[in-house]
């Protein structure tokens, strides 16, 4: 027992035989380091226990008291229905369970119960649906009644509270030795508990503090690991040759920022400095730009591109459609003209014979800034000298599309350009790699654009207001209802809202209709006839999400707005408000729930992207607004990026200065690949 260490099987502690190990591998522990890892979701503090008579609507609670009886009984559809009811000194209370027949063997009239919920009042009547319970521990048991905070975790198969706390405890105890794998100066300068203090506690602690302290311990040292297993991904990336070094600014780039027609804002002015900072830097520059929709990317992409001209180099800027492509080519052109540069354009849609012209051109180097889609990335692409490789709205690229266009240089630099904004927090361990830069202010003169919320009973005064707009001049998009993870039920809601429409409010007005279900040749053409003013209004699912610009569409309307994410419905309405006229959002909505409104009018309320983005983390979580296999890092166990913001910045300001001490890089390296933590493991091989 007292070789135990972190890596020895679990079947090794007493009273785990075949059955309970399965369980406990059900949960993810094979090992007492998984075990000791495996931390209580939640505490009951019975010193704070409350009493019946004291418990008012909504309440969350936690108390002793006594079964008096239980009745399971069957309602409709099979569904069965148990009843407990329970008392202490000073009242009864009533705790009801669904379709958990076998709660009516476990629990005997007479036991006590310990119970932990929301309270629902009904006058006098208390009741509690679906609580946690458990039979109150043998009160005779010197130690429980001592420890009046207990852990209580997350449990599967055949396992009770009070056995994984006893399993808990001997694991604890029958250690040898516990690995610190923090240094020991850190510890000191962030006044953090040993490891073995931080476990001992997290599980069992005498009070609050006592786990506050190994709490902080153990998130510190979670992300603390995690960002040096990011700067690590950083080292690799930059391992691979010697990146390009670009010169200062000459003639090239003055003219080019004396001729544009507005001076930058000054947050562009700061993404700009820390652009070319990297890029005069010999190391390859990895750099993420973001900034809300129509905060003025796309001019530092012009910017960045002449520079590594300037620099004797040549530069891609890689877009995800055509139409949008073609629109930053007409941008870009604008903005060189009269400059000794030479831009082109690589899509799909080029004649066979043009795209070799352009291809045979960029490998004899005499194309200096190329602009496409997906198109960039074919093998017939050859540059003669890659200098810089930007992409715009990079979350609709992979990591592995940005990479082959950075395969086609020798270590280039990299700008990465996105529009969906996040929190600092998360743009530190999602985009971890990259450096960020943030564009978080508008260009001077924007008209807020008018939102309103509407039920669908106005359907018809919302559609004779886009019908008025439109005999005005303006155009209009449409978004129709989200079906998630359909994009056949809604390619067939889009059709049948286009018929709905052309047919009633809008009928003999010119309309498109784009969807997922269509082909990519399909959807440009329809949103080029569109950016051409052929046609007034466009119906469209959420593929209309990405950049094209259309400053005379002035009206959305958002049917079933409840359905989509703040940041999405955010990201959809900057396709107006990009023009001289006042631009109006409508989000209809039926869908009456307090938290659906809420959301609704918070949206009506803000334009401001990050704070929408940060009110979909706190109200949908991370996973959702990133979709978890975007980003690919290790889950975390303890930290939680909105809460622990502060450890967060402390931990990576350590791990950036201790990854530049040689002798720690080689110490950490061997602790992230030996890390009992598969996933971290994972951090080393991408
Ligand atoms: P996004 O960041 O969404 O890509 P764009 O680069 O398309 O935004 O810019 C949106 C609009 O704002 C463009 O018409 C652009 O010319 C204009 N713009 C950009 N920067 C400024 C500025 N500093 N002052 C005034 N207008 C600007
Ligand atoms: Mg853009």
């Amino acid at each position: 027992m007292s070789k135990m260490t972190v890596d020895t099987a679990v079947q090794s502690l007493k009273g785990v035989g075949a059955k309970r190990a399965a369980s406990l591998a059900a949960i993810g522990i094979a090992t007492i380091g998984d075990l000791l890892e495996y931390f209580p979701y939640r505490y009951e503090d019975r010193s704070q226990c409350q009493q019946i008579a004291d418990f008012s609507d909504g309440m969350l609670v936690s108390f002793t008291a006594r079964l008096v009886y239980v009745t399971a009984s069957r309602a409709r559809r099979g569904l069965t229905i148990t009843k407990m009811s329970v008392q202490d000194d000073s009242g009864e209370a009533v705790l009801s369970f669904f379709n958990q027949p076998y709660l009516k063997k476990s629990f005997q009239a007479g036991m006590e119960l310990f119970i932990y919920g929301k309270v629902k009042k009904r006058g006098n009547q208390v009741e509690l649906i679906s609580p946690d319970i458990q039979a109150s521990e043998d009160s005779s048991s010197e130690e429980q009644a001592l420890a009046a905070i207990q852990p209580v975790y997350r449990l599967s198969g055949n396992l009770t509270q009070r056995w994984l706390r006893s399993l808990m405890k001997q694991a604890l105890a029958g250690m040898a030795v516990h690995t610190e794998v923090l240094p020991e100066a850190l510890c000191q300068q962030q006044q953090l508990m040993t490891r073995q203090q931080a476990l001992a506690d997290i599980h069992f602690p005498s009070d609050m503090l006592a786990l506050q302290a190994a709490r902080r311990r153990l998130v510190f040292e979670e992300l603390f690991l995690l960002q040096c297993g990011l700067a690590y991904i950083r080292w690799q990336n930059r391992q691979h040759g010697r990146g390009m070094k670009h010169r200062p600014d000459g003639r090239l780039l003055r003219q080019l920022m004396a001729a544009l027609p507005f001076t930058l804002t000054s947050a562009q002015q700061q993404a700009w400095q820390e652009i070319k900072a990297d890029m005069e830097d010999k190391l390859p520059m990895q750099r993420l730009l973001q900034g809300d929709v129509g905060s003025g990317k796309t001019v530092l992409a012009a910017l960045a591109l002449a520079k590594t001209v300037e620099s004797g180099c040549q530069g891609a800027l890689m877009v995800p459609t055509e139409i949008l492509a073609e629109q930053h080519f007409q941008t870009l052109q604008a903005q060189y003209a009269g400059l000794p540069l030479r831009a082109a354009l690589l899509t799909g849609r080029l004649p066979a014979a043009e795209r070799r012209q352009v291809a045979a051109e960029l490998a004899a180097g005499h194309i200096d800034i190329v602009i496409g889609t997906h198109a960039l990335i074919q093998d017939s692409v050859v540059f003669k000298d890659l200098g810089l490789v930007v992409t715009d709205e990079q979350h609709r690229f992979g990591v592995r599309q940005r990479a082959k266009l950075q395969g086609k240089g020798t270590a280039p630099d990299v700008l990465a350009m996105t529009a969906t904004p996040i929190p600092r927090t998360m743009a530190l361990t999602v985009y971890g790699d990259l450096d960020v830069s943030t564009i978080r202010q508008l260009p001077p003169g924007r008209k807020p654009i008018k939102t309103y919320v509407r039920n669908h009973e106005r359907r018809a005064l919302v559609y004779q207001f886009v019908r008025e707009q439109l005999q005005q001049g303006r155009q209009a998009y449409v978004v129709c209802p989200l079906v998630e993870d359909s994009d056949k039920i809604n390619a067939q809601s889009a059709v049948s809202l286009y018929e709905d429409i052309t047919g009633t409010y809008l009928h003999g007005i010119p309309c498109g209709l784009v969807h997922g279900k269509m082909n990519n040749q399909e959807k440009d053409d329809m949103m080029t006839a569109f950016y051409r003013n052929e046609l007034k209004l466009l119906i469209a699912t959420t593929v209309i999400e990405v950049g094209v610009n259309v400053p005379n569409a002035v009206v959305m309307v958002v049917e079933n707005a409840d359905r989509f994410g703040l940041s999405q419905l955010h990201q959809l309405r900057g396709r107006i408000g990009r023009g001289e006229h006042q631009s109006y959002c409508i989000l209809l909505s039926d869908n009456d729930s307090a938290e659906s409104q809420e959301r609704l009018s918070i949206m009506a309320a803000t334009q401001d992207g990050f704070a929408l983005a940060e009110q979909d983390l706190l109200l949908r979580g991370p996973g959702k607004l990133f979709g978890e296999t975007q980003h690919g890092l290790p889950d975390l166990k303890v930290a939680d990026i909105l809460q622990d913001t502060e450890v967060l910045l402390q931990a990576r300001q350590a791990a950036r200065r201790y990854m530049k001490q040689p002798d720690f890089f080689r110490y950490i390296e061997t602790v992230l690949a030996q890390h009992n933590r598969a996933d971290f493991k994972k951090i080393l091989q991408s």
